[in-house]
């Protein structure tokens, strides 16, 4: 067979295409599998996947996810490098941690468990079905991390999905579809079946959300998408905003405490919605607790230098503070070299009143305010009262078994950490798989494969009742 100039140069460029589309981790977003240029193709794509996905046993959903598990290890370096130079926030080694978590706990079909009833009438079985497609929006301090634990759960649940990231880490979250995407399609399932927008807006959003073909809808973020999300009309689970007081009383360990809240509170430059966001320690062991916590690897600010931060960190308006979001998730020592201060610490530490800004916003930057309290009492109402009925995440420590009881009573969050680093609540040090859609606002909790499930019951009357 001849062949003409035109088809041969059409063949090169078709390997050229090819070999630039295995190139994963140098090419342009556009060559990501799973994004398109717009949401109508996007939503047409995963609609087509899902269909096709409706035939796939969930042994064959399973080594999907196996295969997702695999390359979220072989590339949390990268996809941690991204987010970092994407976003300008957080800390590679830390999110590589992030990444292996959602590699190695987020739970997969195994969260799938139906219910049973027998008796005089038959057999009912509960099963829990997909909803159909997904559509998630997803914040820029977890990126990739949301997509692919989001990705794994809805993907698990016998899902599609649509994602529409957040513009300011869309590179980063469309990494993590496109990995998705190789990891389904080299585990022998349908293409697109998780998508996303390359470059998402607000109108890509609503277009999202008023697709007849998203049946349910996942908002990862602050209170804005939460509110957004919860008036569509659709199902929808809402994942918002904290700001995690964690109480140190005087049976605590203090070393301990401080090292855990140190760790916590540093964490990814303080980036994660659990972490801790403020402290209030009793005063018989605060002047304790602050040195250890100098020990372990904070650094004190007194003063003056304190308003100095303040006017870094916050913009101030009509007496009310909001963050300055060119500082969210840098690292401590960029705080102190602008103060002019050399220092490697990896967390801010000064003492604060109670409603000093440090305090009452969720500022997301490694800085953590510590508030002397007179007992536990005014510990518990203050840090009820800085956590703003998020009902989100909250920390202690303490050997007291009514002040950790008392505490999880009043403030009744969603997560509860005692005697640990934050990071113990989703996995990372205790007991429990990790999510990093906690689903406070609409009572999921730390969402995992069945909360994106639909329960249907099946009725057998008089017969397969074996008793
Ligand atoms: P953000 O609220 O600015 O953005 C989150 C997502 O929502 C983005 O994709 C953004 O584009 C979109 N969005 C924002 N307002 C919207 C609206 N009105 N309509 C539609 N979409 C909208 O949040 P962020 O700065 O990326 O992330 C930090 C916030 O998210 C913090 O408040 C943090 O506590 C919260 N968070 C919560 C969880 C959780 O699991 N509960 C996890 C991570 C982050």
């Amino acid at each position: 067979m001849k062949m003409d100039e035109k088809q041969i140069s059409e063949i090169v460029k078709n390997v050229i295409n090819s070999m630039a589309g295995e190139q994963k981790t140098t090419a342009a977003a556009s060559n990501y599998k799973g994004v398109f240029a717009t949401m109508t193709e996007a939503l047409e794509a995963v609609n087509q996947a899902y269909k096709k996905y409706r035939s796939y046993s969930v042994a064959q959903r399973e080594q999907m996810i196996q295969k997702i598990r695999e390359l979220t290890l072989n590339e949390a370096e990268e996809l941690a490098k991204l987010g970092v130079s994407e976003t300008g926030m957080g800390r590679v080694s830390d999110k590589i941690i992030k990444h292996q978590l959602v590699a190695n706990k987020t739970p997969g079909t195994e969260d799938l468990k139906p219910g049973v009833m027998t008796g005089d009438s038959g057999l009912t079985l509960v099963e829990m079905a997909p909803y159909g497609v997904i559509g998630s929006i997803t914040p820029s301090t977890n990126p990739s991390e949301t997509v692919i634990c989001n990705s794994i759960g809805m993907i698990a649940a016998g899902n599609g999905v649509v994602f529409n990231p957040h513009p300011n880490a869309c590179k980063t979250a469309n990494y993590a579809v496109d990995l998705v995407n190789r990891a389904i399609v080299a585990a022998g399932g349908p293409e697109n079946l998780v998508v996303s927008v390359e470059k998402p807006t607000m109108d890509t959003s609503k277009e999202m959300m008023n697709s007849p073909i998203v049946r349910m809808l996942v908002a990862t973020g602050g209170p804005g998408v939460v509110r957004t999300l919860l008036s569509s009309g659709k199902k929808a689970i809402g994942a918002g905003a904290g700001n995690p007081p964690v109480i140190v009383d005087e049976t605590a360990d203090i070393k301990k405490a401080a090292r855990d809240i140190v760790a916590g509170a540093s964490f990814d430059n303080n980036l994660p919605c659990i972490a801790e966001k403020e402290c209030f320690a009793v005063d018989s062991i605060a002047s304790q607790l602050i040195a250890s916590m100098q020990e372990a690897g904070a650094y004190l600010l007194k003063g003056k230098e304190i308003d100095a931060l303040v006017k870094l960190a916050l913009i101030e308006k009509d007496g009310k503070y909001s963050i300055n979001k060119n500082w969210v998730g840098k690292d401590a020592g960029r705080f102190l070299k602008e103060l002019g201060i050399q220092s490697d610490a990896r967390l801010i530490i000064c003492e604060t009143d109670a409603l000093h800004p440090f305090v009452q916003v969720e500022m997301m930057m490694p800085i953590l305010a510590v508030v002397r309290v007179a007992d536990i009492d005014e510990a518990i109402e203050k840090a009820v009262a800085a956590e703003h009925g998020n009902r989100h995440s909250a920390h202690i420590h303490s050997k007291n078994v009514d002040h950790l009881t008392r505490f999880a009573r009043e403030i009744e969050t969603t997560i509860f950490v005692k005697n640990a680093p934050s990071y113990a609540g989703i996995g990372a040090g205790g007991e429990g798989y990790t999510t990093f859609t906690i689903a406070g606002p609409t009572g999921e909790g730390l969402t995992a494969t069945h909360s994106f499930t639909r329960q249907r019951r099946c009725v057998m009357v008089d017969g397969l009742h074996i008793v």
